[in-house]
């Protein structure tokens, strides 16, 4: 695929904003699943899918977000729409580029604005994938870039004073990774990050309507399954929903009713999967804190925690009370944009020091 210059085609459906003084800075969660834009002084200006649609042919951006992810699994053979992040890393660099570039231009109506940026990384990233998320900033136009870790981001986004001697343990969900982190003043002392997110859920779905119904669907219908009867633990009462797909043996689209024990079965296994990293991060942590972690309870963040019964779920299997963020889609990029305010104390990259880095990356 080519890279254009400009990275993205120009949006004129775009919000307008006009800064008032200057350049703002920018904090954004970048995630697997959504990408969420916090612009100092205003708070979040975007929340959109993480997926770009580009053809195949020229590499041209033909939608970003929410319409990108509209045509997944529909585009013509020379359009492909992907998520250009896997697991909490960058698979695609030259797309998350492009990604960033677009978001930074939703929060800017100023093609010569060149923020600084904080963005969100997940804890289990390897100095490598750090190196490339700041290189993607940096050649979509940041002119200073700071990483901070999700976990810390998520707790300062709702509202725990981080800096505090005491034990806290996050659990973040997201599409791909999730989470789980004990903080105590400012730094992470134990950490666990496994490749099981909310799309993994998903793809159980899927796997199940195949195996127990002979059924085919698509992932955003296993999303939707998962959001309108998927549970952790036993609903009163339980429910049950209408899917179509395409049955397996007479290829017709068919419809049956599914109910949510089934689906709850179905997730079992990954959910085992982020449970086990919570016991496995408690048994790890030291003494002191794990005391302070029983009293304080476990935060949880991410959009995968609203799944219904989670909460239920992770106390029952962990003795632990737990708390939910009040916004948990947006709290990381709440935490990340009330870190701007500190930005000067932060160790950052800049476009000058590293250009020469992202040129050749680019050129690789
Ligand atoms: P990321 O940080 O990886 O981008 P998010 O924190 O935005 O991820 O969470 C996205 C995931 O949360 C998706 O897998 C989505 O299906 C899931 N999700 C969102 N809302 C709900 C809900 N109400 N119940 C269960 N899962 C949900
Ligand atoms: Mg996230």
């Amino acid at each position: 695929m080519r890279l254009h210059r400009d990275g993205s085609r120009r949006d004129t459906s775009r919000r307008h904003f006009a800064p008032s003084l200057g350049v703002h800075d920018i904090a954004i969660d970048l995630g697997t699943a959504n990408t969420v834009v916090f612009v100092g002084g205003r708070g979040i200006v975007a929340s959109e899918p993480s997926v770009v649609a580009t053809d195949s042919l020229t590499g041209e951006v033909h939608a970003v977000g929410v319409e990108a992810e509209r045509m997944i699994g529909r585009t013509p053979a020379t359009i492909s729409a992907t998520r250009p992040l896997r697991h909490g890393v960058i698979a695609d660099f030259v797309v998350t580029e492009q990604m960033l570039r677009y978001f930074i231009g939703r929060a800017f109506d100023r093609r010569w604005a060149h923020p600084r940026l904080i963005v969100c990384a997940p804890s289990g990233v390897t100095e490598v994938e750090k190196r490339a998320v700041e290189e993607a900033a940096l050649g979509a136009g940041a002119r200073r870039v700071h990483l901070i870790e999700e976990p810390i981001a998520a707790a300062i986004g709702a509202g725990v004073a981080i800096e505090e001697p005491v034990g806290r343990m996050v659990l973040d969900i997201g599409g791909g990774t999730s989470e789980v982190a004990v903080i105590s003043l400012g730094g992470i002392v134990v950490s666990r990050s496994v490749r099981v997110g909310g799309y993994e859920l998903d793809e159980a779905i899927s796997h199940y309507l195949r195996d127990a119904h002979q059924l085919a669907i698509g992932s955003q219908t296993a999303e939707a399954i998962k959001l309108r009867i998927g549970s952790a633990a036993p609903l009163a009462p339980e429910l049950t929903m209408g899917v179509r797909g395409r049955h397996l043996l007479s290829g017709l689209p068919t419809e049956i009713q599914l109910h949510s024990e089934e689906v709850r079965e179905a997730i079992r296994a990954p959910m085992e999967e982020i449970l086990r990293a919570i016991t496995a991060t408690l048994e790890e942590t030291p003494p002191d804190l794990a005391g302070d972690i029983a009293r304080e309870g476990i935060l949880l963040a991410g959009g995968g925690t609203l799944l219904r019964g989670l909460p239920t779920l992770v106390t029952k299997r962990t003795g632990m009370a737990v708390s939910l963020a009040d916004s948990p889609l947006t709290c990381v990029a709440i935490g990340s944009g009330l870190a701007l305010d500190h930005f000067d104390r932060l160790g950052t990259r800049s476009t000058a020091r590293h250009a020469k880095n992202a040129s050749n990356w680019r050129a690789a």
